[in-house]
């Protein structure tokens, strides 16, 4: 985490929302947008959390969850994919799925949240929450801000972009995003206009896991050091700050790793942060949001 200022507003509290529409941003990945009439006193960036035992049609599977775990269903966290100048607040859930064998349980909430529930829904939400957000100070800071986003990892920055671009703040940006597929991307369109309506403070570089006929105007492959050390001048390595989020190792992929006598695998946040390290980005100018 950066040393660098911020304020957080007052501690979390329980409100109600009202779900105003469901937009699918991705087959598997829906941005649900929420009025929470006066209650937008958040930082682009936070998030909100969802206790599932909220919900009565999850009753049964909660009860059977939490006899096989042994302990109470946390709620899960959800960042905010809306910024503080927006009228409604917007969450981006995707849809988690199920591997008989290879998952020792189904997911509870986000299959829910993608395709459960309708307009005129009401639920609670815990908020707001988290310190992932831009430094009071930024452009005293810097004169660069780094996205560096895998999958849904895209929720967090897409709500900071927008903050920052709307608030007129000095600093450029790049944004770098890894999916599998085009279909896959969050916000593609919106992403596009920004850059359109942005050109001298907004690049934006998708790359491309599993899609070599996209074409000439993504990246093929992950996210490696080579594309790294193209889109952050080698003049700004010291003074850029760097935002990645994405999924990390999950405690259960350490325990089984452990018990099975090898290492985990890295995800994306332990090869990104490996990028950013070679070129010389140190981690205090590195926040990371890691999703489980
Ligand atoms: C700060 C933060 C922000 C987040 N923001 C977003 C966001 O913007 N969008 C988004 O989609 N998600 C986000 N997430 C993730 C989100 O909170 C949920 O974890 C996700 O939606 C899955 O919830 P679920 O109830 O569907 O699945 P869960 O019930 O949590 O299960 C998920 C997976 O974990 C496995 N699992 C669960 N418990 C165990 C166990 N004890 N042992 C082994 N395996 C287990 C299950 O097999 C399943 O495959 C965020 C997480 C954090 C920490």
């Amino acid at each position: 985490m950066t040393a660098h200022p911020v304020t957080l507003r007052k501690r979390p509290e329980l409100f109600e929302v009202r779900l105003q529409e469901v937009r699918f941003e991705s087959p598997d990945t829906a941005t649900l947008y929420l009025d929470a009439g006066e209650r937008k006193d958040y930082r682009a960036g936070q998030y909100v959390s969802i206790s599932p035992h909220q919900f009565l049609e999850l009753r049964p599977w909660i009860a059977w969850l939490e006899e096989q775990k042994g302990r109470k269903e946390p709620v899960r966290p959800y960042s905010l994919s809306s910024a503080p100048h927006e009228d409604l607040i917007a969450i981006t859930v995707k849809e988690e799925e199920y591997i008989p064998g290879r998952m020792k349980y189904p997911p509870l909430l986000s299959n829910l949240l993608v395709r459960g529930l309708h307009p005129g829904a009401r639920f609670t939400v815990l908020g707001y929450s988290g310190p992932y957000v831009l430094p009071d100070d930024l452009d005293e800071r810097c004169n660069l801000v780094v996205h560096v986003v895998a999958g849904s990892g895209a929720v967090p920055n897409f709500g900071i972009l927008k903050d920052a671009l709307h608030r007129g703040h000095r600093a450029r940006h790049v944004y770098v995003a890894s999916n599998k597929t085009r279909q896959d991307i969050l916000y593609h369109g919106e992403l596009t206009a920004l850059e359109r309506r942005y050109p001298d403070r907004l690049r934006v570089v998708h790359a491309l896991t599993r899609d070599p006929d996209a074409g000439e105007s993504f990246r093929h492959g992950r996210i490696s050091d080579a594309l790294l050390h193209e889109v952050i001048p080698e003049s700004e390595r010291e003074t850029c700050l760097v935002y990645a989020c994405g999924p990390a190792i999950l405690p259960w992929d350490r325990r089984a790793a452990l018990e099975a006598g090898t290492s985990p695998t890295p995800r994306f946040m332990e090869t990104v942060l490996g990028h950013l390290h070679t070129l010389g980005i140190h981690d205090k100018r590195i926040r990371r949001e890691t999703y489980g």
